[in-house]
């Protein structure tokens, strides 16, 4: 397993919160203006310059709408000849016209990812709340697939749609997506509680995820849904296979959370551990991403496995896995608890 201590795999940089959509479980609250007190160009470049002393890092650029940014095309340019692999994941609003998407692919991004939380216009639209938003993400996707730029699509799995998924997943191989990316719901900015699954129903999704994987064209990830390698580490074991470890895009995964391997930039530029888990290391106005990353208490405590407590703290998967930090955080006010969201019992923790 990777040693995180020194860089993250994954830099997320909100560069902005405006966004024309209205999405039910934004996690960024977004709204359609820019905040005055959004990093500058300066500001940007400067960050930039950071996320690549860290090495080569992937530099994803969201929102809100990385598009409501004149300057994004600038960002990009200056982040893909700074040598990092750089993808974005705009909004499906009309900003995202062909045009933009031919752009992203000019200046060099190596992914564009969009969002797909319901299998047809219908369902789609209602949990973006604008109409259209289903049409645009697929024209989206059938573009950069027309021009040879590669696709991710990320879906949040809610009470809403969880019927839904092995409809998405036709649409995901239908329109020729690299990687379906699962998030699994954290309650925090616009998400409910009441529209989160419940521990055992993870684990039938991660049956369904598991069992899609095995013959899908396209790779499958989840977000904040780190279990899901215990799950498939335990399905391996199971079946026989050579190693625990599975192939591919979990494997690269192995270990990453919020914090560990993990950075994100606010829009504001404050550092956090994930998106979902809105505690601070610094503003970049004031430190860098360096000290923030590898040397606050709150980073470094994130990283020892051997800090959670409850199940997670005693459990086998620790080191894999972790349980969502942002999970444990938003329900229990304790980023070292045990994710709620995890139904497995160490044999060792039941015997404690
Ligand atoms: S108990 Fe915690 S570490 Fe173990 S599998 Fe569940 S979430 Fe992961």
């Amino acid at each position: 397993m990777r040693d995180f201590s020194e860089a993250p795999f994954l830099v997320i940089w909100e560069v902005t919160q405006a966004c024309d959509l209205a999405c039910k479980h934004c996690r960024a609250s977004a709204i359609p203006d820019r905040n005055p007190l959004e990093l500058g160009g300066k500001e940007a470049r400067e960050v930039i310059r950071q996320i690549k002393d860290f090495g080569d890092p992937l530099l994803v650029f969201t929102g809100g709408d990385p598009l409501k940014r004149p300057d994004l095309f600038d960002l990009i340019t200056e982040s893909v000849n700074a040598g990092l692999r750089t993808t974005v994941t705009p909004s499906a609003t009309p900003l995202l016209t062909k045009d933009a998407i031919s752009r992203f692919q000019q200046c060099g991004v190596s992914r564009m990812a969009v969002s797909l939380d319901g299998a047809d216009a219908r369902a789609h639209d209602a949990f973006r709340q604008v109409a259209g938003s289903y049409q645009r993400t697929i024209d989206a996707l059938r573009h950069a697939a027309k021009i040879g730029l590669e696709t991710q699509i990320n879906t949040t799995v809610t009470r809403h749609n969880v019927d839904a998924l092995d409809r998405i997943a036709r649409v995901v191989g239908e329109e020729h997506a690299r990687l379906w990316s699962v998030f699994f719901l954290v309650v925090t900015g616009r998400a409910l509680a009441e529209d989160d699954l419940t521990a055992p129903e993870y684990e039938q999704v991660f049956d369904f995820l598991y069992r899609t994987s095995l013959t899908a064209p396209f790779d499958i990830k989840t977000t904040e849904a780190q279990h899901y390698r215990r799950y498939v580490a335990q399905q391996r074991k199971k079946t026989g296979a050579a190693s625990t470890a599975a192939p591919g895009v979990i494997q690269r995964q192995a270990g990453i959370n919020d914090g560990k391997g993990f950075l994100f930039i606010s829009h504001t530029g404050e550092i956090f551990p994930s998106g979902f888990l809105e505690v601070s290391a610094g503003n970049v106005r004031r430190t860098t991403l360096q000290q923030a990353y590898r040397h606050s208490s709150l980073f470094r405590v994130l990283r020892q496995s051997d800090a959670l407590e409850g199940k997670c703290g005693a459990c086998e998967y620790r080191n894999l896995c972790g349980g969502s930090r942002s999970r444990a955080y938003a329900l229990t006010g304790d980023f070292l608890a045990s994710d709620p969201r995890c139904e497995y019992v160490p044999s060792n923790f039941a015997a404690a």
